[in-house]
């Protein structure tokens, strides 16, 4: 396993549809591997693919926040959402291609998303709270959407000259 250089906002490729996995593959197993080992050492509750600069449609996350609680690390190929909530919840959202900037975003506050998990069956479970808001986020960053891209022009544009700053300070050194 190895820990992925996360991409930082704004890369064109955080911008780009990711593409079906038609396989589970070997290569996409061990990228899971690596791409968990990645949340867990940033620390983050989730991750896509693009995220580590692939154009595949998969994510990891684990949501547990009680550090004692046991940890449930979960991989999604393919992920689709098949039912949310008229109801909606807002939280404070954060990204690791976006560090340390955060912002309320409201989304359906629950959701039943379908997947293929690493051993290539069937799943489908319903999330709430922040599993919820974590696979939603996840699966936009799998279509080219950041949660920067639900705030208003003007924050937006604040958080990407920051960003585009920062890294222009991480190259210098
Ligand atoms: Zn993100």
């Amino acid at each position: 396993m190895s820990i992925k250089p996360i991409l930082i906002h704004p890369d064109p490729r955080l911008k780009k549809v990711a593409d079906p996995v038609s396989a589970i593959t070997p290569e996409l197993g061990r990228l899971a591997e690596d791409m968990l080992e990645t949340m867990y050492d940033a620390p983050g509750i989730g991750l896509a693919a693009p995220q580590v600069g692939v154009l595949s449609r998969l994510l990891v996350m684990d949501c547990v926040k009680d550090p004692e609680a046991a940890p449930r690390p979960m991989v999604l190929f393919n992920p689709q959402v098949t039912w949310s909530s008229e109801e909606r919840s807002v939280y404070e959202e954060g990204c690791l291609s976006i560090p340390e900037q955060y912002a309320e975003v409201e989304r359906p506050a629950v959701v039943r998303v379908k997947w293929l998990a690493l051993d290539g069956t069937e799943q489908e479970e319903e999330f709430s709270d922040l599993w919820a808001t974590c696979v939603q986020h996840e699966i936009d960053h799998l279509n080219g959407k950041l949660f920067i891209d639900y705030l208003k022009p003007m924050r937006r544009q604040m958080i990407t000259r920051k960003m585009q700053k920062l890294k222009r300070e991480k190259a210098r050194v």
